[in-house]
């Protein structure tokens, strides 16, 4: 189904008042013939679009197409006494997928339940929360791209996943994730390396026995955490925690010894969120916008943000980073102009 100038404040969960030019709902393979038969379809800036919860639309008006995709369907591929694999298509919600594996009582997403995505958008940035991501379950996706009817494989390594990251991120076609193959298992694998969670579990003395019981507490926390964004609109975190040197490191930990780290391979992770605190944004209003008070990395919308407000707001949060601590942050979300 197309829709010409077609607001979209339902569909992205910063809940931005903007209307574009053109929106196609692609269910189907036979949509996507469509949208490639008919060159028309297409304009000169093009979006993929899945439940819209990391897209910031900073103008009133998008002169482009929007390609909303929500093609279902859940599928076992190969199964064995200890591992399955299940191919997803990308138009399912991710929670409901992550449900559905830990119904099954099978091993390896239940870490990532409540994170608000399409399955295919999880690819795109590669999902992570408490001390999991995708990519450690991803075998691989196949994308179809309707300018010029190729359908295309990529393995694990071809999508050379990272931190918030994978080849989709900052494309510049139109390359849909169509759908994607997972392997989980079905013996126990219980994850606890992200702290907080395993000193929850330890402090609370809970017995976890299958993934399902630890997905319902993943979501219990971060339920009582994160704002829900039907409530107060916002898209998660809105910068990634930046890496930096041990060397630069050490000189900040110097200077503020209870600096919130984590390691990482290529020097030290900084928690985005405890540098915006230190800086004085945490809980500050401006205008339509501001930093959560309890999520100092979340940036909602108090009602009719606009997207000036947004970059604004996002900016003098750099500058004030960059002032304070000499570190860059870099936006995790993905502006679109
Ligand atoms: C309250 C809240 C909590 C969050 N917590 C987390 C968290 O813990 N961990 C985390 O990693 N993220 C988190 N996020 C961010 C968000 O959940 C992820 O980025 C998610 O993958 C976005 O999915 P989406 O379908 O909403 O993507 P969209 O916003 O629709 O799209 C995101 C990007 O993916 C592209 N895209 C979408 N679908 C496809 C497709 N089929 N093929 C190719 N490209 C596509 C879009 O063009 C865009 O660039 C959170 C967001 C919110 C609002």
């Amino acid at each position: 189904m197309t829709h010409t100038n077609y607001n979209i404040k339902h569909l992205n969960t910063f809940a931005l008042d903007c209307e574009v030019e053109k929106l196609i709902e692609i269910n189907s393979e036979k949509d996507l013939f469509l949208i490639n038969s008919n060159p028309d379809s297409l304009n000169k800036r093009n979006i993929i679009l899945g439940l819209g919860s990391n897209s910031i639309f900073v103008n009133d008006y998008f002169d482009g197409t929007i390609l909303l995709v929500k093609n279902k369907g859940i599928e076992i591929i190969e199964e064995d006494s200890e591992t399955v694999v299940i191919e997803a298509y990308s138009g399912e919600d991710w929670d409901e997928l992550v449900n559905f594996t830990c119904d099954k009582s099978w091993w390896g997403i239940e870490n990532l339940a409540a994170v608000p995505s399409s399955v295919g958008a999880a690819i795109v940035q590669n999902i992570g929360a408490y001390g999991q991501e995708i990519k450690d379950s991803f075998i691989s996706c196949t994308t179809y791209n309707p300018r010029t009817n190729q359908w295309k494989e990529y393995n694990n390594e071809e999508c050379k996943f990272d931190y918030r990251y994978s080849i989709f991120k900052y494309q510049k076609d139109i390359e849909i994730i169509w759908k994607i193959r997972l392997k989980l298992s079905k013996i126990p694998k219980i994850n606890t390396s992200y702290s907080a969670l395993k000193e929850k579990i330890q402090n609370e003395n809970l017995n976890i026995t299958s993934s399902k019981e630890m997905c319902e507490l993943v979501t219990q926390i971060r339920n009582s955490k994160l704002p829900d964004p039907k409530v107060l609109p916002n898209a998660g975190s809105f910068f990634k925690n930046p890496v930096i040197s041990h060397e630069q490191f050490n000189t900040l930990q110097a200077r503020y010894p209870n600096i919130a780290s984590f390691k990482s391979t290529q020097g030290v992770k900084i928690a985005a969120g405890w540098l915006i605190e230190q800086a004085g944004w945490k809980g500050k209003k401006v205008g339509n916008v501001g930093m959560h008070e309890k999520q100092a990395l979340v940036m909602v919308n108090y009602g009719g943000a606009k997207g000036e407000e947004i970059l604004n707001l996002a900016n003098e949060i750099e500058d004030s980073i960059k002032n304070k601590f000499n570190i860059n942050l870099e936006k995790e979300v993905h502006i679109i102009l």
